[in-house]
């Protein structure tokens, strides 16, 4: 008796729970966007899930494709909070930027003004390449990547002067990019007259800084 009570139970039961729960969803909103049904909610909304009156600039959207009444796009207009957390996220990247690019703006210094030397003959060899990325990672160690090390090495050249570039490194490093100078220089055994030149003019640019700062 028992065992047929529990299974009639379970043939009348299981289909009704079906069927309320059928009512309870077809008697939901249903998302012009989505055709979803009970995913509509107001922006504003009372504990009970109607609109809060006090405010005049109430609408509806979807949780789930997030159409809204107002545009019927797919997406709602950003929130106060949404638009203030994007722009904190956008000064967030503008400084770490800024920071990258003051972070290496004394070895992109560097090696153009190493370039500058290298190419006192007119032209930049693989060889002088590698050595210059080579006193960039020796003189600046950690700094960039030897892909914007290539970077750099590719630009067009700027018509700066060794002054200009000398005035980017912080005076510590000086003897390293003398001495770096003077290797690039003296690379291919012997430095030609232009390239003698092009060193001087090193030395004369980091020499005329310091005499600058000490007055
Ligand atoms: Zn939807």
């Amino acid at each position: 008796m028992e065992v047929i009570g529990t299974s009639l139970l379970c043939v009348i039961g299981a289909p009704l729970i079906l069927l309320f729960a059928a009512i309870w969803h077809f008697s939901g909103v249903q998302c012009p966007g989505c055709k979803r049904r009970r995913t509509i909610r107001w922006v504003h909304e009372r504990k009970d899930g109607g609109p809060d009156r006090r405010y005049n600039d109430n609408y509806r959207y979807c949780t789930w494709c997030r159409w809204n009444e107002l545009t019927g796009s797919p997406r709602p207009p950003p929130t106060p909070d949404e638009i203030s957390a994007q722009e904190a996220q956008r000064v967030a990247q503008q400084r770490e930027r800024e920071a990258r690019v003051a972070r290496e703006a004394p070895v992109r210094a560097l090696v153009a003004l190493l370039k500058r030397v290298a190419k006192a003959d007119r032209q930049l060899t693989a060889a002088e390449r590698a050595a210059i990325g080579a006193h960039a990672h020796r003189i600046f160690p950690g700094v960039v990547s030897d892909r914007q090390l290539e970077l750099w090495l590719d630009d067009v050249d700027a018509t700066d002067t060794c002054a200009t570039y000398a005035d980017g490194i912080d005076r510590a490093h000086w003897p390293e990019v003398l001495a770096a100078a003077e290797q690039l220089t003296l690379a291919d055994g012997r430095a030609t007259p232009a390239e003698r030149r092009m060193l001087d003019e090193v030395r004369a640019a980091l020499t005329r800084r310091e005499e600058a700062e000490r007055s």
